[in-house]
């Protein structure tokens, strides 16, 4: 089978054919892929940028780890999946008996193994993960769309790290996949939301037509009087997305003395920070990765109310030996979710 593979420690992936898998495993299943999302980490991992060495020892692996779908076949002892199930994962695994894992914090595990990073993932045309990972998914909900659910899942955990609430004016920093899919769960949520980008008119756009209320593009000016103009004074929730430290920043100096600051996106640069301001102004800084257990079932929920709205997400479909100019495509800042389709499986349902 086709699969799109990290094979060494530099710039590129390579599409090559690999066997498919035999069997499962105990407690594993085979998916039929019927569509993968290319995300911010597959760009990282593709461009090589610092922050993702940890690969090297993995290699090669298959990247993917936005998938939905068909379960092809399941391992021994696996009795809540069948074969014909259509179904998303949770692509972390985790270690299941260190310290979190035992306290059922699994999105704590400091040995977690993702599916596409650590271990063969879902930009091929099959994929074999712990049944224990997959959901299943709403008969109406299209396989596309249900691609959404991880980064959808990620969205969900930063607003729960933020604790949005109703009422709250918050600013979303970045307009690619996670911020304004934040800024869609914030504003389901009751937030007043503000969406800021830099030079990002098709993104913001976009943004606008899935119905996020307020949306910015910096080149105009600066993320302060944006604010100001937008909320008539400083916010209550910060939450970042670009992976620029610089916003990290301007965002602290638009939020309220004890607001909060979610930092959500991967960073190859460090923060200056000056400590005594920050300490008299109690503002809470925190990080948010990855999703949890509960946010990911949430997600899957959201994307069964919303999915008609979401889906304008999926700007670009490739069939999977397009892969290389699919990145290219969502390298690019024209794209929102760029998604392969393995052949042959998803064609019955994208007609
Ligand atoms: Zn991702
Ligand atoms: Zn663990």
């Amino acid at each position: 089978m086709l699969a799109l593979r990290k094979a060494t420690a530099a710039f590129g992936a390579d599409l090559v054919h690999v066997d498919a898998p035999p069997s499962p495993g105990a407690g594993r299943v085979i998916i039929a892929v019927a569509a993968a999302g290319i995300c911010g980490s597959d760009i990282h991992a593709f461009e090589w940028t610092p922050g993702y060495g940890f690969m090297t020892a993995f290699m090669p692996v298959t990247l993917g780890h936005e998938f939905a779908g068909t379960v092809r076949a399941v391992g021994d002892g696996v009795t809540a999946l069948a074969p014909g199930d259509r179904v998303t994962c949770w692509p972390t695994v985790a270690c299941g008996d260190c310290t979190a894992c035992s306290a059922d914090r699994p999105q704590d595990c400091q040995g977690r193994r993702v599916v596409g990073l650590h271990a063969d993932g879902a930009f091929a045309q099959q994929v074999v993960v712990p049944a224990a990972n997959c959901r299943r998914l709403p008969d109406d909900l299209p396989l596309a769309v249900a691609a959404l659910a991880e980064p959808l899942a990620v969205a969900v955990n930063a607003v729960d790290v933020a604790e949005v609430g109703p009422g709250d004016r918050v600013v979303v920093l970045g307009p690619g996949p996670i911020g304004l899919s934040i800024a869609f769960v914030a504003q389901l949520r009751g937030a007043t939301v503000l969406l800021a980008g830099l030079d990002d008119t098709a993104r913001l756009d976009l943004a606008r037509r899935i119905g996020i209320g307020g949306t910015v593009d910096l080149a105009g000016g600066s993320l302060e009087a944006a604010v100001r103009h937008a909320f008539g004074g400083e916010a209550d929730r910060v939450i970042e997305a670009t992976g620029s430290a610089r916003s990290v920043v301007e965002g602290l100096a638009v939020l309220r003395s004890g607001g909060v600051l979610v930092v959500a996106g991967i960073h190859s640069g460090s923060l200056d920070l000056d400590l005594t301001g920050f300490v008299r102004s109690k503002k809470q800084l925190r990080a948010a990765h990855d999703t949890t257990a509960r946010a990911f079932d949430e997600a899957i929920r959201l994307l069964a109310a919303h999915g008609g709205a979401l889906a304008a997400l999926i700007t670009h479909r490739r069939p999977l030996a397009q892969a290389e100019a699919a990145f290219d495509l969502a390298r690019s800042r024209q794209a929102m979710k760029v998604l392969l389709l393995p052949e042959g499986v998803a064609r019955q349902e994208e007609g």
